[in-house]
């Protein structure tokens, strides 16, 4: 059966419009946050880098998917007013996680696009859910899914009646633990001959290391993908969540003068 998802069903580029981001058309795209938001200084902070370096949209974990239990969970409620707040006066749509379906409709209200992280990637009840709701999605890869997985997994969403979904490519499992994970860069033009939904790449979660998210994100446009999600923050040495692969303000603003934000085609 032909998927919905699949470049056989739809030969042209899907356009996929976040506030007054755009995907797919050819542009490159930069959202940008910290892993979760912390504290209103904290988050305002990034959304002044953000906003300043104009990418348009503002990414913060407000239910966060932690490997142990006993990590921090993300501010919950508090973190998705914090991040309208800063969207607010800076100007930004909001990025940030929905971790449940029963989850989707308090998160549906702050956020212009709804993360599915990797480990939710096939969480077929909350792809659904949101598929419903019809919010632009970003549908991160699973760390050991393979592509025709994640493809089936957009699939879920479309499926639904919600066209709107962007695919995130943020590393897969490997043997070597130099880097958090692999960064499939292939993934991106991969993806793109399988489906006409955008792709970016996550070169933060991707590599674990900040030194590395620069060259991968330079990457990422030389692939063609149709942007970025990138974690900053202002002190990443006492973030609470994934401050080693966090850049500072400094470095953030630094990459956005080397990216091609602003070429329309290559
Ligand atoms: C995140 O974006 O902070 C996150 C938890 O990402 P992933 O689901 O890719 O691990
Ligand atoms: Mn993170």
């Amino acid at each position: 059966m032909k998927l919905l998802a699949s470049r056989e069903t739809q030969s042209a580029d899907s356009i996929v419009r976040v506030g007054e981001a755009v995907f797919g058309d050819g542009g490159f795209v930069v959202m940008a946050g910290p892993c979760s938001v912390e504290s209103e200084e904290q988050l305002m902070l990034c959304a002044e880098a953000v906003a300043a370096s104009g990418a348009p949209l503002l990414r913060g974990g407000a239910f966060k998917p932690r490997t142990s239990p006993y990590e921090f969970q993300g501010l919950g409620e508090e973190g998705l007013r914090l991040l309208a707040r800063a969207g607010e006066r800076y100007g930004l749509g909001i990025v940030t996680e929905v971790m449940t379906e029963a989850d989707v409709p308090l998160v549906a209200d702050y956020a212009d696009l709804l993360q599915v992280g990797a480990r939710n990637m096939q969480n077929f009840a909350l792809l659904k859910a949101l598929g419903r709701r019809g919010k632009p999605v970003l549908l991160k890869r699973g760390p050991a899914a393979t592509l025709k997985e994640w493809l089936h997994a957009a699939e879920y969403i479309l499926a639904e009646g919600n066209p709107d979904v962007i695919l995130c490519e943020r590393g897969i499992r490997g043997f070597d633990n130099y880097t958090r994970n692999v960064c499939d860069i292939a993934a991106v033009p991969a993806m793109q001959e399988l489906t006409h939904l955008p792709v970016i790449l996550d070169p933060s979660h991707a590599t674990g290391r900040r030194s590395l998210v620069p060259p991968l994100a330079r990457a990422a446009a030389a692939v063609g993908a149709a942007g970025l999600l990138v974690e900053c923050h202002p002190t990443p040495e006492m973030a609470w969540s994934d401050g080693a692969q966090s850049l500072t303000l400094e470095e953030f603003r630094a990459l956005m003068n080397t990216l091609p934000c602003r070429i329309l085609k290559w």
